[in-house]
């Protein structure tokens, strides 16, 4: 059906098979509705049930209790670096944040636009490559904001960070739906759809309804979650066909076996990858070994001569999306839920074959 391309894209990325079939059949007809998923009305009972299904599978899968709202909203993770401070910070307030890479950078220069801003560690200084993991949160913030999976520079925080009364608000974008974890020890976790939960079009935003209203500064209806929880996440023309895509998705990962089998598929094909990267001389992952994200993984090779002649011989291969974020060089390799194990043993044995035809 398709899958001519090995996609290592870090996203928009790869996506299941049943996802994109099932999409392709809802260009031409939605639903028997007789009409395309582009075509129809957001407001029509088909979408609606579409959309609340989502909205419900996404709490379902995270083991979520009526505290928690699932929005689908638009504008990107990058709308959110904004809309958490704004809904969350107020002018004279104070709010927390770990600077582990540069989203987490943004997201910061975004709250100091609302508040004040405490960064309680940054890894700045060995250009992001790990997670400090030890840190003081001031009394009296607001909330402490992570990002739990850098999706440049290929960090992962593998035990959320205890924050007792302190309200947590994590940038999931890369790694949700990956892992099972304890969700509600986070009072708003946000992500833009296009790499565990979907097409690219529309950011989910799962907030405990607790949080909310707490400081006094006028919002834009458009910019307050709680307009758009009193909506059903229906305060404007939503993103048809991008919840469309994103319903899909996370139906295929509850119908696979949910979280708990994303995660057996996440380790298994993290530790082919470095396990590779470990025992071959030519290549060196770059995060530190703890903190070594299982989404994204990041690697050099001993010159950068060899680097370009790889990426080379990767799309000879079919292999795409190998090449490093600019800011981070080096290559990247990004393996979301939907990544077959039996990919990353292929381009495992090409950097096998790389390595010896070099040593
Ligand atoms: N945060 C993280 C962790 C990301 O990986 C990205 C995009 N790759 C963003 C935020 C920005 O997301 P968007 O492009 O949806 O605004």
């Amino acid at each position: 059906f398709y899958m001519q391309m090995y996609n290592f894209n870090s996203g928009p990325s790869i996506l299941p098979e049943y996802v994109l079939r099932k999409a392709a059949e809802a260009i031409t007809d939605f639903k028997k509705t007789g009409l395309s998923i582009l075509e129809i009305g957001h407001r029509t009972t088909a979408f609606i049930d579409t959309l609340q299904e989502a909205r419900q599978l996404a709490k379902e899968l995270m083991q979520l209790g009526p505290d928690y709202e699932v929005l689908y909203l638009q504008g990107g993770a990058t709308t959110q670096f904004m809309q958490v401070p704004m809904n969350l910070l107020g002018a004279s307030d104070t709010a927390a944040y770990c600077d582990n890479g540069i989203w987490g950078t943004k997201a910061i220069k975004e709250a100091e636009i609302w508040g004040n801003v405490n960064v309680v560690s940054s890894t700045k200084d060995k250009n992001y490559s790990y997670i400090e993991k030890v840190f003081a949160i001031p009394d009296a913030v607001n909330y402490l904001h992570i990002t739990t999976n850098n999706t440049v520079e290929g960090t992962q925080w593998h035990t959320i960070p205890g924050t007792g009364q302190t309200p947590l608000v994590a940038d999931m974008s890369s790694d949700i739906f990956s892992r099972p974890l304890d969700f509600s020890r986070f009072s708003l976790m946000y992500a833009g759809a296009q790499k565990n939960a979907g097409a690219a079009g529309t950011t989910l935003v799962i907030v405990n309804k607790n949080i909310l209203g707490r400081i006094n500064r006028n919002i834009p209806p458009i910019m307050d979650y709680r307009k758009h929880i009193e909506a059903d996440s229906l305060l404007n023309t939503a993103p048809v066909f991008a919840v469309y895509v994103s319903y899909l998705t996370l139906k295929w990962i509850k119908e696979e076996g949910g979280l708990e089998e994303m995660w057996k598929r996440t380790k298994q094909r993290a530790e082919l990858m470095y396990a590779a990267l470990d025992s071959l001389d030519i290549f060196t992952p770059i995060a530190a070994k703890e903190d070594r994200s299982l989404m994204n993984v990041t690697f050099t090779i001993e010159n950068k001569n060899w680097e370009d002649e790889f990426l080379e011989l990767c799309k000879e291969h079919g292999m795409i999306g190998v090449k490093g974020y600019r800011t981070v060089g080096g290559l990247r390799v990004s393996l979301y839920n939907a990544m077959p194990v039996s990919s990353v043993v292929k381009f495992t044995e090409l950097m096998s074959m790389f390595n010896d035809r070099k040593k």
